[in-house]
């Protein structure tokens, strides 16, 4: 059974997805062909023309709106504030980024992680897969529990690395293997072939295992942990209408135990609502809460 909201959660990815790979269309493809002075097909000029921004923005790319490179130039930052060098970022990020940054965090702030689950188009694409790898009757693995916790700890791991690296080193060091920038600025000379790698081993991946981009290694995921703690809107559940069936915690993919939660103020929710889709007693509902 799926609630009213899953319609208008898969509507809000898919426009997500499409506004990346429009973005990725314009930026890769008409740019790239305008600085080689070849002339775009009437079609795609046409569609460019719509784009807010259009091909003569000239570098516009996905990267622009990457809320991950403040984050991960900040070791970078800091030590330029600290010299009294004034606010810099490490190349290409702009106080675009940060701006992007900051609007994510505060959509965590007071949603938890429904960037996740609702706009991220990574992870629609790899919900997607799999989707897919069900219909396809692959055979998809889940880890058990006492595993899956332990693996998702990486996603710290791969955040300390990611900031540690670009610290010494000066330049975005994830870039060279970043499968989001691959995946959408795909066909362009920018595009590093460590990240296409990354994302085939990823999207296979996404057919046996859902979701394991986003709950074992995603660095941002794991960045916004804490501030998703605070989240104000969350799932809670009516006592008198429970019946303790447990299906609600058994559709969470972030294995939250949300039949014994009276509010679920985990970090890892991302109020994907499958928890609502699943209880047919109408016990859980998603509120917006003032208190802690
Ligand atoms: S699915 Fe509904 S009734 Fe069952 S345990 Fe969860 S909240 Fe209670
Ligand atoms: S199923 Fe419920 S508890 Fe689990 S992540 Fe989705 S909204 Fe949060």
């Amino acid at each position: 059974m799926r609630s009213r909201a899953w319609p208008l959660r898969v509507a809000v990815q898919t426009a997500s997805v499409a506004w990346a790979a429009w973005i990725a269309l314009n930026a890769a493809y008409l740019v790239a062909w305008a600085d080689q002075t070849r002339t775009p097909p009437p079609a795609l000029s046409a569609l460019a023309g719509l784009f807010p921004f259009g091909p003569e923005a000239g570098s516009l790319s996905i990267e622009d709106y990457c809320p991950f490179g403040p984050l991960e130039g900040v070791v970078r930052a800091a030590q330029g504030l600290a010299a009294g060098r004034g606010l810099s970022f490490v190349g290409p990020v702009t106080l675009r980024n940060l701006g992007v940054l900051f609007a994510v965090a505060a959509l965590v702030l007071l949603t938890k992680k429904t960037f996740c689950s609702w706009l991220c188009p990574f992870g629609a694409l790899f919900e997607a897969l799999g989707w897919i790898g069900r219909r396809l009757g692959v055979r998809q693995a889940r880890l058990p529990g006492r595993w899956d916790r332990r693996l998702r700890r990486l996603r710290y791991a791969v955040l300390a690395v990611l900031v540690g690296l670009t610290g010494w080193a000066g330049y975005l060091v994830f870039k060279e293997v970043d499968p989001f920038f691959a995946l959408y600025t795909v066909g362009s000379a920018a595009a590093p072939v460590g990240g296409y790698v990354v994302l085939a081993v990823l999207a296979a991946g996404a057919l046996v295992v859902p979701g394991a981009w986003c709950h074992y290694l995603c660095p941002l995921g794991a960045a916004l942990d804490p501030i998703s703690r605070l989240g104000r809107i969350r799932i809670t559940r009516a006592d008198p209408a429970c019946t303790r069936c447990d299906r609600c915690s058994r559709a969470c993919p972030q294995r939250i135990p949300v039949a014994r939660r009276q509010r679920v103020t985990d970090a890892l929710c991302t109020n994907c609502l499958r928890c609502l889709d699943a209880c047919d007693r109408g016990a859980l509902e998603l509120r917006l809460e003032v208190r802690p």
